[in-house]
C-alpha cells in the first residue's frame, strides 16, 4: 500500500487524495477497450501524479489500510475510480462501501462502465445501494450500439450498450444521484447523447476530449470521473 504519487509497480497506489475527495482504485481491469483512453492509447495511467497501474487487484484489508493510511476527515466524498473498472472487484467494493458509511463518510461514488449487471448475470443495483453507495456516474459514451461498439470495443459487442442504457435507467430509479457521460469524440453527436440520457433518467454530463486524445478533467479515472 502507498499513496504518495508515480510509485509504479512495486508500491501500488490503492487510495490517494485529489482536492479534498478520496479516490480508490481497484484494479487496472477493464471490459471495454476504450479508444479515447489514454490506457489505451499510450500506456499511461498517471493522474495527478499518481501511478495507478496495478499488476495485481487489492483486496478488502489492503484498501481499507490504504484509506486509513490517508485518512478520511475532512472528505467530501469518496470514490471508487481509475483506470479499471471497479465493479470487476464488486465484492471488495462493497465491503469497502459498507465500511466507509460505517465510518462516517457522507458521500460514497463509483465511476462505472455500467456492465456491471451484464458481467455478472444479474442487477446489481440494489447491491450497490444497499451497501451505501449515494451516487453512480455511468459513461455511456455513445447514442446508439454501432458507435458503442465502435469507440468502446468490448467482448459483449454491440449489445454491451443496451446493458449500459438499463442500468442507468435501474440507477436512475435507485439513486438520487445518477450522471451518465460521453466524451466528446469527433463526430459525436451532443444532442444525441444528451437525448439518450436525458431518457434514461440521469444526469448529462459531456467529457471533452482535446486533440491530444487526453480527456481533459480534473479528477481522476482518465475517461470516467464524474463530479
Ligand atoms: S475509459 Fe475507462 S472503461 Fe474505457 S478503457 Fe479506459 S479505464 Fe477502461
Amino acid at each position: 500500500m502507498a499513496t504518495t504519487p508515480s510509485q509504479g509497480d512495486r508500491h501500488p497506489v490503492h487510495a490517494y487524495p485529489l482536492g479534498d475527495a478520496l479516490y480508490l482504485n481497484l484494479t487496472s481491469a477493464c471490459t471495454l477497450a476504450c479508444v479515447f483512453c489514454p490506457k489505451i492509447r499510450d500506456r499511461d495511467f498517471v493522474v495527478g501524479g499518481f501511478d495507478l497501474r496495478l499488476v495485481h487487484p487489492p483486496g478488502v484489508e489492503q484498501v481499507w489500510d490504504a484509506v486509513r493510511a490517508v485518512g478520511l476527515e475532512g472528505r467530501s466524498e469518496v470514490v471508487f475510480t481509475g483506470f479499471g473498472e471497479p465493479t470487476r472487484r464488486l465484492q471488495v467494493l462493497l465491503e469497502i462501501t459498507r465500511r466507509l458509511k460505517a465510518a462516517g463518510v457522507r458521500r460514497v461514488r463509483v465511476d462505472t462502465d455500467g456492465l456491471a449487471s451484464l458481467r455478472e448475470g444479474r442487477d446489481v443495483v440494489p447491491e450497490l445501494a444497499l451497501a451505501g453507495v449515494d451516487a453512480l456516474s455511468v459513461s455511456v459514451n455513445a447514442p446508439d450500439a454501432v458507435t458503442y461498439a465502435r469507440v468502446c470495443p468490448n467482448p459483449y459487442g454491440e449489445r454491451a450498450w443496451s446493458a449500459v442504457c438499463e442500468f442507468v435507467r435501474a440507477a436512475a430509479r435507485t439513486f438520487p444521484d445518477v450522471a451518465a457521460s460521453c466524451v466528446g469524440m469527433p463526430g459525436l453527436s451532443r444532442d444525441a447523447c444528451e437525448r439518450l440520457v436525458l431518457s434514461l433518467g440521469a444526469r448529462f454530463r459531456w467529457r471533452p476530449y482535446d486533440r491530444l486524445g487526453r480527456v481533459d478533467d480534473e479528477a481522476p479515472s482518465g475517461p470516467r470521473s464524474d463530479s
